[in-house]
Formats: structure tokens, sequence, C-alpha cells
């Protein structure tokens, strides 16, 4: 058996790089690791991505950083969700929260309750049962108070950062921890002649650097992945068509909402991310239907501050490789795949792919399928159940424009045709041991879309109806009293966390 360290070798020093990189220094024996991370400046990373999901926040605490220094050293700001507008029916808003909606009334789930309450005219809106949606539409934010029985924490939250910060901020963490860092471009790949692995990449100054496992970080290149080792693309662009984007900074408004907010446009959809320092702001569209000089042009003609630069436009296709990890390389962030940012994902897929590999990483003799098997599984579910997710917002809309039409009359996955039936029966949501989403996810979009259950669960039916109307009316009084006790979003970040001037 061979003694010497394991050599892992990072191919790529964005936000994926560097998160890996991060979670290996904290997390790998040093004695018997070595890690290096190979970047080129003159390349440079995609520069975009900016909502998260709360699920970072985990992340960052298993690498154990400080919150304050982390919102501070990235400029982020709080997330409790994201504001669809225009989604379903122009006019339409409704709020996909990181929380669950109302507390236990019975035997059922809570939402089964609102669907017979909406039934019967006693219920509110879906949303005034959520606290993080009516804190957040009120501009208010606190964090969670740790009292079970209290309505005020009944939510995660995520951030809005900036992801070229935040790759730098780790880049400083983990070379303070023991990351080799390799500058220099890759210009040439060598494979070992008789597994086909790779055994190492010769920079473009000469060097080479041999590794025993390699972590392709290297972006949309996918350069040993689909490059080298020509792993497919799993093109999933017949179910989400939107191929461009066009993103642009702007002044940051006095609307600094702890939420992202997302609008239908006529060939896709314009984000709008506030951060301490700027507002991110991007139109996420379908070539075929808008070009990109009328994209650029909608995007800076719907910014609520002055832009502070040219917009920029970058191409991708959706899907994911077929196998995330192949021989001896494992893909991470947009070398493995890309789904657009509507539920803001792709940091998260980073996050579950360094999870699952750390835990799978295989020893110098050799690598057991089982563990690229096991990793290439989870990595599928997690792909898939996104996919599915981003689909749903896209099937029921009001057809105003060619690519809505497109999407309202298209196959759905089976999986997903499947979801929607259980839903329309009986308000069913199954939830998962693994992947995204949570019912509640699925409910809030499947509400706001205008789909609507025809019956709920049989065991909510037993409450008499005064019970329910009682029930439901005490709990969005509850949770509007609590909202109001929350401060303004603006004073909480710059008590909290204010960060420098940029
Ligand atoms: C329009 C858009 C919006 C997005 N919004 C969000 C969002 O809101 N939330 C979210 O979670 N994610 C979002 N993302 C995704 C997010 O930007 C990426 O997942 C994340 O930044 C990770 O990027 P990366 O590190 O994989 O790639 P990159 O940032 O592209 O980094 C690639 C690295 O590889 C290096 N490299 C490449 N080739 C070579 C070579 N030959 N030699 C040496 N080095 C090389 C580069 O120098 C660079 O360091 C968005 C993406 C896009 C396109």
């Amino acid at each position: 058996m061979d003694e010497g360290p394991f050599n892992l070798v990072i191919v790529g020093g964005g936000t994926a790089g560097w998160m890996c990189a991060a979670a290996c220094a904290a997390k790998l024996d040093r004695s018997r690791f070595r890690v290096r991370l190979i970047e080129s400046e003159e390349i440079g990373t995609v520069g975009v991505g900016e909502a998260t999901l709360p699920q970072m926040k985990d992340f960052n605490d298993f690498l154990g950083l400080d919150e304050v220094e982390f919102m501070q050293a990235t400029q982020a700001s709080f997330k409790l969700g994201i504001e669809f507008v225009n989604w379903g029916r122009q006019g339409d808003r409704y709020v996909h929260p990181f929380g669950t909606f109302g507390r236990p009334i019975g035997e059922a789930d809570f939402f089964s309750y609102w669907v017979r309450g909406r039934n019967a005219g006693v219920a509110a809106p879906l949303s005034g049962y959520c606290f993080p949606i009516v804190a957040a539409l009120q501009n208010r934010f606190m964090l969670p108070n740790g009292d079970p029985n209290d309505v005020r924490n009944a939510f995660a939250y995520a951030y809005h950062l900036d992801a070229f910060l935040y790759a730098r901020y780790l880049r400083g963490w983990a070379e303070a921890r023991g990351i080799e860092r390799v500058e220099g471009r890759i210009v040439d790949v060598a494979r070992d002649a008789n597994s086909g692995n790779i055994a190492a990449v010769a920079l473009a100054s000469g060097t080479s650097v041999a590794g025993d496992m390699f972590v392709d970080c290297s972006g949309f290149r996918s350069l040993l992945l689909g490059g080298t080792l020509g792993v497919d693309l799993d093109d999933w662009s017949k179910w989400l068509p939107c191929d461009s984007a066009a993103a642009v900074p702007s002044v940051r408004s006095t609307d600094f909402t702890p939420y992202t907010r997302s609008t239908r446009r006529k060939a896709g959809w314009q984000w709008r991310i506030p951060l301490q320092h700027r507002t991110g702001n991007g139109y996420v569209y379908a070539r075929k239907d808008i070009s990109d000089d009328e994209a650029a042009a909608t995007l800076l003609a719907n910014l609520d501050g002055e832009a502070l630069a040219e917009p920029r436009v970058l191409r991708f296709k959706a899907g994911k490789r077929d196998q995330a990890w192949a021989h001896n390389v494992v893909g991470m962030g947009l070398a493995g795949g890309f789904l657009e940012p509507l539920e803001s994902t792709s940091i998260y897929l980073v996050q579950m792919a360094i999870m699952h590999m750390l835990t799978l990483l295989p020893s110098r003799d050799g690598i057991d399928p089982a563990l690229p098997a096991e990793f290439n599984r989870v990595m599928d579910v997690e792909y898939d159940r996104i996919r599915d997710f981003l689909i749903l917002h896209y099937i029921a809309n009001d057809a105003d424009a060619p690519l809505w039409e497109q999407v309202t009359t298209m196959n759905v996955p089976d999986t997903l045709a499947g979801k929607i039936d259980r839903f329309r029966q009986r308000a069913f949501v199954q939830a998962y041991r693994d992947g995204l989403f949570g019912p509640p996810s699925w409910q809030a979009v499947f509400v706001g879309q205008g789909i609507v259950p025809h019956a709920a669960d049989r065991l909510a039916d037993t409450l008499p109806d005064d019970l329910l109307a009682d029930r439901l009316g005490n709990l969005a009084a509850t949770i509007a009293l609590g909202a109001k006790s929350a401060p303004s979003h603006a004073d909480f970040v710059a008590s909290y966390c204010p960060a420098p001037a940029p």
C-alpha cells in the first residue's frame, strides 16, 4: 500500500473551487491529504451568482466561519425567500419563502386545513400564514428566536452576496490553512495509459501538476470532465429554454428587500438582488425569442437605480453532465452542470457535491466503482428535483408571448406530472429524504402559479368549521403581530454586519 499523502488537485478558483478548497482545509487530515488549487487570473471567473439558499449557512457553519465577518466581507444582506412577479398572470405576486406555512392544527398538514378553509371562504391568502413572507413584504428582518412555540422561529434564512468576494474571502481563509494555490493556465492534460485516469495537468509556464484525484471547477469550459474525458451534457433545454443572461449592477436602492425578486418578462425573467453596496440585476432569456440588444435594453429600462456598468451577456445551456464523477475526476459548479438561477440553486449544488465527495473520497489504492456510483446517484437526484421544481414555474401562465406559449404546452417529465396530479387531488406533496425542495416550497409555487387542489387530506375533515375559522384567524393575527416586532432589514443589517464601503 502506498503511504504517501493523497494528492487532490482542484482545477479552477471560482466560487466552486474555493468552496471546495475551504472545505478540504477545514475537514481533511493534512498529514494524509495534499490539496492544491490551480486558477488562471488571465481567464478569470464567471463573476455572477448572488442569491443563495439557507443551506449556505450550514456550509459556513461547517467551515466554522464567523457570520458577521463573512457578511461584511461579501457585502451580504439577508434573504427570506423569492418574490415572483407576473409569473402566473400579469399583476400576480407571490413569495416562495424559506419557512413553513402555519403551525400544527390537527393530524393533517397545516396546508390541508388551509385548503379546507379556503374552500369554505374562511381562510386568508396562504402568504398570511407564513411569518417570513409577512415580514419580508414589509422589508423587515430578524434572526430566528429559537423558541419552537413562537411563529417568529418558523423559518430559515439565506444570503444575498457578492459571489466573487465570497470566493476571494474563502481563498484567504483556505490559504491560511495550508491549501496551496497555483497560478497558471492549463494547456495540456496527461492521462494514464492503462486506467484512462487523469495523471497530471500541464500549465503554460511548463509546470506539471500531478494528482490522485482532480476536482473540475473550471466553469462552463468543464475542462477535464467534459473536455478531456468527453462526458456529455444531458441537455434539458427542451424544458428550460432560456440560454442567455444579461447582467448589470445598479446603485443600491432605498427598497432594501430581504428577498430576491424575479419578474417574468417577454422572453424570460429578470432578477433583482439587493446587496449592501449595490443591487444585482439580470435578464435571463431565450435567444430565439429576443435579441441580446433588446434584452439589455429591457434590463436597463427596468432598474430601480442607476446602472453601474454596461450589461454583460452570458451564454449557457440547461443540463447536467451524464456523470458528475468519471474516472478520477469529480466535476462541480458550472463544470458539472447548470440550471438557470430562478431558485438560486447553483451554489447549493456545489455545496452538495463537496459534502458527498468528502464522504466518498477514495484512498490512493484505487477507486472502487461503488464510490462514483453513489456520488452520481445522489447528484442526479439533486439535479432532477431542482429541474422539476424550475419547470413548475414555467408551465402555468397566461401564455402572452411565444416562449410562454411554448412552455405551457410542452410535455413535462413524468416525475413532475405525477407530483402535480397528486397535489391537485389531495393537496399531497411528498417530503423527500434527499434533495430540494420541501413541501412548503412546492405548496408556495403551486398556489402562486394558480394550481390549487380540488380537495385536501381527509384527515383535515374532522375539525369543525367554526373551530377551523377560529384557528386560522388567530394564527394570521399572531403572525401579523410578530412581523411588526421585527426591525427593518436595512436597520438590522446596519447594526449587525455593516460592510465597509467598497
Ligand atoms: C447568469 C448567471 C446567474 C447566476 N446566479 C446565481 C445565483 O443567483 N445563485 C447561485 O447560487 N448561483 C448562481 N449562478 C451560478 C454561479 O455563478 C456559479 O455556480 C458559481 O459562481 C460557480 O462558478 P464556478 O466556480 O463553477 O465557475 P467560474 O466562476 O467560471 O470559475 C472557473 C475557474 O476555472 C478557472 N479555469 C478555467 N479554465 C482554466 C484553465 N485552462 N486553466 C486554469 N484555470 C482555468 C478560471 O480561471 C476560474 O478560476 C449564476 C450563473 C449564471 C451564469
